[in-house]
């Protein structure tokens, strides 16, 4: 995609951000809009770039990797929003600043042990399985309480929040009951967890209704690159 196309639909994205923030009058100041570039090139991650997009989302490790080294002249923050595998959890602890889907302790465990000592302490999102479905990842709400203590306590990771991928759903006011969900899970935990300023939530389809509920970063593919 073109870098004006990039530009207008990035345009777009800010606005409709806006709009939902003014009507929900929550404040946005602290919103970041995450650019998930998973099966985008290297050059449109540039050209996103070029628009003033800093963060960046990859849910496949070696595909990340290849875009990264393509792209390592530039100040990019990457995040790791895809199902994490035991056996690729060193390449993410050395390569990515961000982790959103960490829902078993293993994971954690080896993320912390693995990250580099140059590298600031790893950011980590629990993901949560907000819609209860069986198939999807994400730590079942019960559990999420005893998998953020054990994880706020890793040495090499930085616990900052909790994100989920709700059902889809068309209908704005069912899009928010999972993000009102995960919200109130944020908002029980918070007090025990000092770094706690993240709740990663909402796509290109529901990012109005994630604003509503107080998102901090919205992950957007589709608006922001077209169709993948
Ligand atoms: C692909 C993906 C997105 C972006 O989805 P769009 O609907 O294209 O905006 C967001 N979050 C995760 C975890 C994804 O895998």
């Amino acid at each position: 995609m073109a870098q004006a196309s990039i530009s207008l639909n990035y345009q777009g994205i800010k606005e409709r951000v806006r709009l939902a923030s003014e009507k929900s009058q929550r404040k946005t100041e602290n919103l970041h809009i995450l650019a998930v570039s998973k099966r985008h090139s290297a050059d449109a991650i540039r050209r996103a770039h070029a628009c003033g997009l800093v963060h960046f989302g990859e849910n496949y490790v070696s595909e990340a990797l290849e875009k990264q080294r393509e792209l390592a002249d530039l100040p990019l923050c990457w995040h790791f929003i895809g199902p994490v595998q035991s056996n690729k959890t060193r390449a993410i602890a050395e390569h990515f600043d961000w982790v959103h889907s960490v829902d078993r302790l293993k994971v954690a465990k080896r993320l912390s042990n693995q990250r580099p000592q140059h590298l600031p302490p790893l950011n980590i999102c629990l993901q949560v399985n907000i819609s209860g479905e069986d198939s999807k990842s994400g730590v079942h709400p019960e559990e999420l309480g005893e998998l953020a203590t054990a994880v706020a306590q890793l040495p090499r990771l930085t616990l900052r929040g909790l994100m989920a991928i709700p059902a889809p759903s068309d209908n704005f006011d069912a899009q928010r009951k999972p993000f009102a969900a995960l919200r109130e899970l944020f908002e029980q935990l918070k007090p025990q967890m000092p770094h706690f300023d993240t709740l990663s939530m909402g796509m290109s389809g529901d990012l109005e209704a994630a604003v509503y509920e107080g998102a901090s970063i919205v992950r957007i593919g589709t608006a922001l690159f077209g169709p993948r």
